[in-house]
């Protein structure tokens, strides 16, 4: 391995009891199976110094931010995953459903390939005051100028968000 991308097993355990917390925290689990899970956080931390964002461990990424927002884990896919299969594309994020009936995450389709771009701008015949802005990762909306820093409910970063009504 490249020694500019190289993890040491401190960074490992950190950033993995960092997602386990954060994961808790948020209503979400990450894959019981620890060996695993610290072989994808390793992933993404190489990821993050070679791209320098972490970048899911699982689909290639492009190297230029803007083209991979989808795909910076927490990726936009993982919460409908874990409603529709119970773990997200690398099996990073689990359900608790899968948790507690010890199913093993196995290949799911990539659901980016699919994905349809859908506006709502059309469908609005009311006037708002502020635009009104939708995490991608997590589904949260807030009306403001701006979105926040981290979204409070799953602490994707500010670029994360998408405007979901424009006042334009
Ligand atoms: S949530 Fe799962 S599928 Fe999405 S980027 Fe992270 S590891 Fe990959």
């Amino acid at each position: 391995m490249n020694k500019e991308y190289f993890v040491s097993n401190e960074e490992i355990e950190l950033e993995y009891n960092k997602l386990k917390k954060e994961a808790i925290e948020s209503g979400y689990n990450l894959n019981p199976d620890e060996d695993f899970t610290k072989q994808l956080i390793e992933s993404l931390l190489i990821n993050n110094k070679r791209y320098g964002y972490p970048s899911c461990p699982c689909r290639l990424a492009t190297g230029i931010k803007e083209n991979d927002l989808d795909i910076i884990c927490p990726c936009d896919y993982r919460d409908q995953d874990l409603i529709d299969y119970g773990f997200c594309y690398c099996g990073l994020y689990v359900s608790q459903y899968v948790i507690d009936n010890k199913i093993k995450p196995h290949s799911i389709p990539d659901r980016r390939l699919k994905e349809i771009k859908k506006t709502s701008k059309n469908s609005i015949n009311f006037k708002i005051s502020y635009p009104i802005w939708r995490c991608k990762v997590c589904g949260y909306i807030c009306a403001r100028n701006e979105p926040p820093e981290k979204c409070p409910i799953c602490k994707a970063s500010k670029d994360r968000f998408e405007i979901f009504i424009d006042i334009k």
